[in-house]
């Protein structure tokens, strides 16, 4: 038997590779002929690929490294535990000192009374019980009619067949039948994109004002929950205007309807505070947690559950739990994650210091001839790519063309930046210095050179009409 490590030349991994693996939102086809790029290793911000290159990983993984690359605090935290307890359920009237202890610190942690957690292995499986949980949660209380949850066009929630209904996704809903009936979506807070001639404060109010019109059509006893993340992530870091979520508050306040906070990016640290629900001043009776919460180092994700739910939620047996629900290594492993973010003043620094640093130079990045707008919530942000800033338009080419080439551009440039359409994203760890940050700023801009200077070659500077 050949053994398969990191001394194994590149092509030969790539050939492997595309023979057996196959790989989320990607073709295949397409892999196969460039070849996958191979990571062997990382510390702090940094990757290095099997060719030896150093790539700035202006993403922190997939939005979720918050601690960075390379703590050993979090591999022993993992070996002890697998030598102590490796795997317990969580089933059948038993527990485990690292689900007790993570679900206290998690209480801690989180703003107003979530004070409970629901555990789950990733943050799709974690909206797919919060989908059950607020149905089942109604119906407890004499209203099974109530099962509608209104979620948002655009908006990621997991690509289960559960959590990508309530995403709103149009290419994920394009194939194998989703959405799920009962779940309807609203327009997003997207103002670059769908704010016509509003001021964004105007715009802002009148998506927001979409989920009370969507109360009276649908009718107030037969809707659940809303579902939101504070700042849409995947949908492109959409970053909503001021009086957004004020409007959302008053009208979740105003209706019988639980609010969801869609927190597995946002959540620990991203936007500059603990919660995004924090920053924003949200206040959940449901909160869906992952990524950061490990910060990528072990799969695990959950659901903060404010008193109220949770106490009706105990009065029955809720027939749902994973294997994995609160994964005794996992949350080992979160833990350990925690305790360093916060001791450490990981967290705080990056919103008191990192994230201010952070958003003036961002900002500089709307002195390209490229760019249109720049956005920043803390330590995530987005720039617009457009032929034309003072209209705001749209490029003529299919979405998604210019930011694919810029997103190449970025690779060749050794940084991670990703594209969502014709937007280009970041979301670093947190630990990211000054120094790195500049680091981040000057490769984006080159690539926005060189991006900007083939598309005026292949003659994709133009506006749609
Ligand atoms: C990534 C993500 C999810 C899904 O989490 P997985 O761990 O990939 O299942 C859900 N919601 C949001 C906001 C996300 O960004």
């Amino acid at each position: 038997m050949t053994l398969i490590s990191n001394h194994m030349p590149t092509a030969e991994l790539q050939a492997l590779d595309a023979a057996h693996h196959m790989h989320p939102f990607t073709n295949g086809n397409e892999l196969a002929g460039r070849g996958a790029r191979v990571i062997t290793r990382a510390k702090g911000v940094t990757l290095t690929d099997s060719e030896g290159n150093d790539i700035l990983d202006a993403m922190a993984g997939l939005w979720c490294v918050n601690i960075g690359y390379g703590r050993d605090e979090l591999a022993e935290a993992a070996a002890r535990q697998m030598k102590e307890l490796p795997y317990y359920n969580t089933f059948f009237m038993t527990t485990h000192v690292p689900a007790i202890a993570l679900a206290d610190k998690l209480a801690k942690l989180a703003p107003h009374d979530l004070n409970h957690v629901f555990y789950a292995g990733s943050g799709s499986e974690a909206n797919d019980t919060n989908l059950r949980m607020v149905r089942t949660y109604w119906a407890q209380k004499g209203k099974p009619d109530k099962k509608i949850v209104i979620s948002r066009k655009n908006a990621y929630h997991g690509s289960s067949v559960g959590s990508a209904s309530l995403g709103g996704m149009s290419g994920m809903h394009a194939q194998g039948g989703l959405p799920i009936p009962d779940i309807h979506h609203i327009n997003q807070p997207h103002w670059w994109a769908e704010g016509g001639d509003m001021s964004p404060e105007e715009f802002g109010l009148a998506r927001a004002r979409e989920l009370e019109e969507a109360i009276h059509e649908l009718g107030e006893d037969k809707v659940a929950a809303f579902i939101a993340e504070p700042v849409q992530g995947a949908g492109g870091v959409i970053v909503p205007p001021e009086t957004y979520w004020p409007e959302i508050q008053r009208i979740c306040d105003t209706y019988e309807i639980l609010l969801i906070a869609d927190e597995v990016i946002c959540g620990f640290g991203r936007t500059g505070n603990w919660f995004g629900s924090q920053t924003y001043n949200i206040r959940p009776h449901i909160m869906t947690i992952a990524k950061g919460l490990s910060s990528g180092y072990a799969p695990i994700g959950g659901s903060l559950v404010c008193d109220e739910v949770a106490e009706v939620m105990n009065d029955c047996e809720f027939a749902h739990g994973y294997t994995y629900s609160g994964h005794p290594v996992s949350c080992a492993v979160a833990l350990e994650n925690l305790r360093i973010l916060e001791e450490e003043g990981i967290v705080d620094r990056a919103g008191a210091e990192t994230a201010p640093y952070l958003k003036e130079k961002w900002d500089l990045l709307t002195d390209h001839p490229l760019v249109g707008e720049a956005k920043i919530a803390g330590l995530m942000g987005s720039i617009a790519l457009t032929p034309d800033k003072s209209s705001r338009a749209a490029f003529a080419a299919d979405a998604g063309t210019a930011g694919l080439i810029c997103r190449e551009a970025c690779f060749g440039n050794n940084l991670v930046m990703r594209h969502v359409g014709d937007r280009m994203v970041i979301s670093p760890p947190l630990v990211i210095t000054k120094p790195e940050i500049d680091t981040m700023i000057e490769r984006a801009w080159r690539s926005l050179d060189q991006a900007h200077a083939r598309l005026k070659d292949e003659g994709l500077m133009k506006a749609v009409s």
